[in-house]
């Protein structure tokens, strides 16, 4: 018998190769007249090309979008957008250009357009991130959604090959999680289960031929797929650990989430296993967490903590924040399990099979 609740979010999405090139109709559609264009300093040549594109639509260009978003650079962009008269923001990159994009949203109700050019799948959810003082602060607000999505896998074809499996399989986990959430529906769970066979299907091709279109395509509708499973659903016990392992101990976004994942997984094997089954069957496997390894060390990406500057001294303090505060989960993660996490990170750390 099902029982769930499902809201749809209010975003038009526009997909295909080339769709760049709509981006001027689409600021029409929003009723805007100016963008001021994001990116990080090493996009600056792809937010260049935009504004080409835009012409007299473009405000200008702000560049220096990074990671985890201070609140310095927030108020900065904020600030230049204002001056500009800009009356609406185009995020040309990955979730760090997109997080800035949703800070500039929360504060002013400037529409964001976002152009995703990595897996992470920032643009498809209401969360943001914000740090001040060192201190990374996460929040859910609508007004942070960006308004349109611009999908065109020919701009993920410079995305660096090893960024690129790291990021499909950081999009990988929101829907592998999304399989067991609390407030799971039918409709992310088809949506979750093909977004990890596209994943699945493309990586491998990438690893060999990085600016493969179709591929580079493939990829791109399954980080779409699993980004709205993300913005939908809650996450669990692998979200908290990557969290912790990003926020506490500054180790990089996609390689976190590709290490864990199959930890993660093995976990919560025994108390989910219908979403255990169907990650295992979208990903062509007949084990969903050590396929979740093979895929990743097979296209050469991390398998190991201690690979991705993670310090052994630091696993005890890990283990302690992930569980406290701990998420929903289909098997709990209190403090009584803390012994049980510790013994998982220690497997992350040392690219240990999941068990
Ligand atoms: P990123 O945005 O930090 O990008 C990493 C690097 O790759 C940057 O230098 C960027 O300029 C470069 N890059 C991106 N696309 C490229 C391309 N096509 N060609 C060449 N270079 C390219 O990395 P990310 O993994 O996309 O995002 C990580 C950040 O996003 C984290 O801070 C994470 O917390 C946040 N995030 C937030 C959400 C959310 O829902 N709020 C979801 C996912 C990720």
């Amino acid at each position: 018998m099902r029982d769930f609740i499902y809201v749809g979010q209010p975003q038009r999405v526009v997909f295909g190769a080339g769709s760049l090139a709509r981006l001027a109709g689409e600021i029409d559609t929003l009723g805007a007249r100016r963008a001021l264009v994001l990116s990080t300093p090493e996009q600056r040549p792809q937010a260049e090309r935009v504004v080409e594109l835009l012409g007299d639509k473009a405000a200008g260009i702000f560049d220096r979008a990074v990671m985890h978003v201070p609140i310095e650079t927030a108020r900065e962009a904020r600030e230049v957008a204002q001056k500009l008269g800009a009356d609406c923001a185009v995020a040309i990159g990955g979730g760090s250009t997109t997080g800035l994009g949703k800070t500039i949203a929360l504060d002013s109700g400037l529409p964001i357009i976002a152009i995703p050019t990595t897996y992470a799948g920032s643009e498809m959810t209401p969360i943001y991130g914000i740090t001040e003082g060192g201190l990374k602060k996460t929040g859910k607000d609508a007004r942070v959604l960006p308004r349109t999505v611009i999908y065109d896998p020919e701009l993920s074809r410079t995305l660096p090959v090893r960024l690129s499996i790291t990021s499909g399989l950081n999009a990988i986990a929101h829907a592998a999680e999304g399989l067991y959430a609390k407030d799971g529906n039918p409709v992310m769970d088809l949506m979750a289960a093909e977004g990890i066979r596209a994943l699945a299907r493309a990586l491998p091709v990438l690893r060999q031929t990085p600016d493969d279109l179709d591929a580079r395509s493939d990829a791109l509708y399954g980080a779409w797929l699993c980004g709205s499973v993300l913005g939908n659903v809650g996450m669990a016990l692998h979200h908290k650990l990557c969290h912790t392992l990003g926020g506490s101990f500054n180790l990089p976004h996609a390689e976190v989430h590709t290490v864990v994942l199959p930890h993660a997984i093995a976990f919560n094997a025994s108390a989910a296993p219908e979403a255990v089954r169907r990650i295992a069957e979208a990903l062509g496997s007949d084990n969903a967490a050590q396929g979740l390894q093979d895929l990743a060390r097979d296209n050469g990406a991390p398998i190991a903590l201690k690979d991705i500057g993670m310090r052994a001294e630091d696993l005890d303090r890990a283990a302690d924040i992930a569980v406290s505060n701990p998420y929903w989960n289909p098997r709990p993660f209190g403090p009584e399990q803390r012994g049980e996490i510790r013994a998982l990170l220690q497997r992350a750390y040392d690219g240990a099979p999941p068990s």
